[in-house]
């Protein structure tokens, strides 16, 4: 002990900023003015991992150029380290070799767990249960922070309706008020619930991304221009943005796409106006992956010099991957081209958070390979994520009683490629995960033993082995498993189909067109229908998908999601009633994607009523204008009646709060939860308001027979919206109330704003 206090003695009289007395901002006024120019642009650098430890120091390439640049201390994060014994290595040389021993910050695509994987967060958000959505986020911090990392780039807070958009199963959905909801979850789950406890070991920092508006790209196309009303961007994009400053988000992401023409990277209305202007957020921004680069590539910057110039201008603090900074930045500076001051910046709100996360104190704190060993993969972290998996499953229909299984004397027939996947249900973005460490379905229903079980996969869902995937990878001719399948559905009296999409058909560079099952799937449902029409089909998907002819023909219909590590366990507990599913969906599944994009809070038209006479209403010629299944919509295997919705008074004055109260009883014969929602409409404004938003939920448990009353508060907070200069209003006027289980059914009330 005594040794070690002469140590930190020594280091902080020659390193003052080391001296643990003094506050965050003061030690970063001791660094500051240490550093040169060199060492702090070195900070705004982060590179992506380049180095095996096991083997020599890199010779030739980036790689080299790296580990040079990473021991002259202008490295300031790496991406994609893995594993103690890594993040040890490379922290070493920054710590020891440098001339101030800066730590680095090291930054992970921690998404939906680390090794241990929960559901893709799409799938999460199905759940609308904030509680187990921030226990998730807190498994996934505390296996991360185990393996030597202290930044997670999570969570995405883009609100997305167009599923033909990879990047949808990254999200919360298409709802800003349950997007905010959780974005707030998320970020409490990985930094705890103030910045305090980023100073904890099993905390890591998060990251709000990407900032903004990349949930719009058109026509659900990867990387393409953004281009949306001001009235989507105040009252739909940046919302759950700014709940996570208000919840402490010490990270923000930009994104790949322009606003206005104008990439968001360079973007200073976003960043500086907005972002760290408006709503004070005193954290730092990281470019996507070489978006300062691409700037070039837009046609937004001249050349590289101009890209520099124009991110660190607009306030992108730390550039990730476009060697651009580390490059051009201290000429830059030198010329007068570009502030120091905005250097200094930009450095401050980097240390400020490294500060925060303890690393000065203890740059070795997330290096510890017992807890390392201890944690990853732990009994207590699979159940957790296994819990979330469950509460993620969304029934979307379920006729002729075939759910729950019966447990005994059944004969069971599993269908599907998928069934007995164990890599595919892992879902994108899962980088530290080991292949193929899903349990399967087939795995989870083998565990009830009672009922007589085959399986069949049918059909492959893939004709050769993707490495880049494209549409040509899918099997659209081999049909020779089909007969084996049609025998096994013969021979049963349940028939369980699992189908959907390949675990990497959603996630970055992901978009479709078509959101059907793909390759000869459909064309086996139906096959098997012919023979057995008892089918509970679980859908396996990153995104929405357009199923009309199963949601018409096939009795039970099972949301299943790609659901992380225990995906099969969480599977069959629902499909044998162990588990009552109780999701509601997040986004809004069309019945084709002609009508993508397609979502709960449109707008209404001049023309809104439907009517089959009369072709000149707002409608479609050749498929109904409503979703196959709305926003909200989840069944159980009880049933929930809603009565006595109330609201406290007829009017009220601005300011004023409204309490709303409804009584929910379960009706049905098992006990249950249900996600009891309140949508409000603005009935008449200054800029048209969308037929309903959300503006209230609450997870209700009830046993069977048991009625309880929900209240609901509507403040300013949920009863104003933005204009399009992003001013936030509350109008005088009418407002309807609609509140159910779904944003498609409900008792309806209303009241007035008076002047
Ligand atoms: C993605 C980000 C991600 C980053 C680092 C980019 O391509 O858009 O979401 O955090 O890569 O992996």
């Amino acid at each position: 002990v005594f040794a070690l206090f002469t140590v930190g003695n020594m280091n902080a009289q020659k390193k003052p900023y080391l001296d643990k007395n003094k506050t965050i901002e003061q030690r970063i006024d001791l660094l500051l003015p240490l550093m040169t120019l060199e060492e702090k642009v070195g900070q705004m650098n982060q590179y992506n991992g380049f180095w095996d430890v096991t083997g020599p120091a890199p010779k030739g390439g980036t790689a080299e150029l790296k580990y040079e640049h990473l021991r002259k201390g202008w490295v300031g994060s790496m991406l994609t380290v893995r594993g103690v014994k890594e993040v040890k290595a490379v922290q070493k040389i920054a710590v020891e070799e440098t001339r101030l021993g800066i730590p680095l910050i090291i930054g992970f695509d921690v998404i939906h767990g680390y090794k241990t994987l929960s559901p893709i967060p799409l799938a999460e958000a199905a759940s609308w249960d904030l509680e187990a959505i921030k226990k998730s986020a807190a498994i996934a911090a505390d296996e991360a922070s185990a393996s030597g990392i202290n930044w997670t780039f999570g969570p995405n807070v883009d609100v997305a309706n167009d599923a033909r958009w990879g990047r949808v199963m990254e999200g919360a959905g298409e709802d800003p008020y349950l997007g905010s909801k959780i974005a707030i979850a998320r970020v409490h789950g990985f930094q705890g619930e103030t910045i305090a406890d980023l100073a904890k070991v099993n905390t890591i920092a998060a990251c709000a991304k990407h900032f903004a508006a990349y949930g719009y790209v058109e026509a659900g196309l990867e990387y393409n221009i953004v281009d949306i009303s001001n009235s989507k961007l105040y009252n739909s994009v940046l919302p759950p943005f700014e709940a996570t400053v208000q919840a402490g988000v010490r990270t923000f992401m930009n994104s790949f796409n322009t606003l206005n023409g104008v990439p968001a990277t360079g973007n200073v209305f976003l960043q500086r106006d907005i972002l760290k202007g408006k709503w004070k957020f005193d954290g730092f921004v990281i470019s996507d992956y070489a978006s300062i680069r691409e700037m070039i590539a837009h046609g937004y910057a001249k050349d590289e010099a101009d890209a520099t110039a124009k991110a660190v201008i607009a306030g992108s603090d730390m550039d990730m991957e476009s060697y651009l900074y580390v490059a051009k930045l201290v000429a830059l500076v030198k010329e007068g081209k570009v502030k120091e001051a905005l250097v200094d910046d930009a450095v401050r709100r980097i240390l400020r958070v490294k500060f925060e996360l303890g690393l000065f104190d203890d740059p070795y704190r997330y290096c510890d390979e017992k807890r390392e060993k201890a944690v990853v993969g732990s009994k207590a972290n699979n159940d957790g994520v296994l819990d979330m998996a469950k509460k993620s499953i969304v029934l979307l229909k379920n006729e002729k009683n075939l759910l729950p299984l019966k447990k005994s004397g059944q004969k069971i027939a599993l269908i599907g490629a998928l069934a007995n996947d164990k890599n595919s249900p892992l879902g994108s973005w899962r980088i530290a995960a080991d292949d193929n460490t899903a349990v399967s379905v087939l795995e989870g229903m083998q565990q009830y033993k009672d009922n007589q079980l085959t399986f069949e996969k049918g059909v492959d869902l893939l004709s050769q082995k993707a490495t880049f995937l494209t549409e040509t990878v899918f099997n659209t001719t081999d049909k020779s498993g089909f007969e084996a399948a049609k025998t096994a559905a013969k021979n049963a009296d349940v028939v369980v189909m699992v189908l959907g999409e390949y675990g990497f058909q959603s996630g970055e560079g992901r978009s479709r067109t078509d959101l059907n099952l793909p390759g000869l799937q459909q064309e086996l449902l139906e096959e098997i229908y012919k023979v057995n029409p008892n089918i509970v089909l679980v859908l396996n998907n990153g995104r929405p998908l357009s199923i009309p002819w199963a949601a018409e023909n096939v009795p039970a219909i099972v949301e299943a999601w790609q659901l992380g590590t225990q995906t099969g366990n969480a599977v069959a507990q629902v499909l044998y009633g162990d588990y009552n599913p109780s999701g509601k969906l997040p986004m809004s599944f069309p019945r084709n994607v002609g009508q993508v994009p397609i979502y709960y809070n449109k707008y209404s038209t001049g023309r809104p009523i439907d009517s089959d006479k009369n072709v000149f209403w707002s409608h479609y010629m050749d498929v109904e204008k409503t979703p196959q299944f709305p926003f909200g919509f989840g069944l159980s295997y009880t049933t929930f009646d809603y009565k006595n919705l109330k609201v406290n008074k007829p009017a009220f004055s601005k300011g004023e709060n409204v309490q709303v109260t409804v009584e929910v009883t379960n009706s049905g014969n098992y006990d249950g939860k249900e996600v009891v929602q309140l949508y409000i409409h603005d009935e008449f404004a200054s800029i048209v308001r969308p037929i309903k938003e959300l503006k209230g939920f609450e997870l209700l448990n009830l046993k069977k027979g048991e009625t309880k009353t929900v209240t609901f508060t509507l403040t300013e907070k949920e009863l104003g919206f933005y204009d399009n200069e992003g001013n936030y209003l509350v109008e005088p006027g009418t407002f309807k109330i609609m509140v159910g289980g779904s944003s498609d059914v409900g008792l309806t009330s209303g009241f007035e704003i008076k002047e």
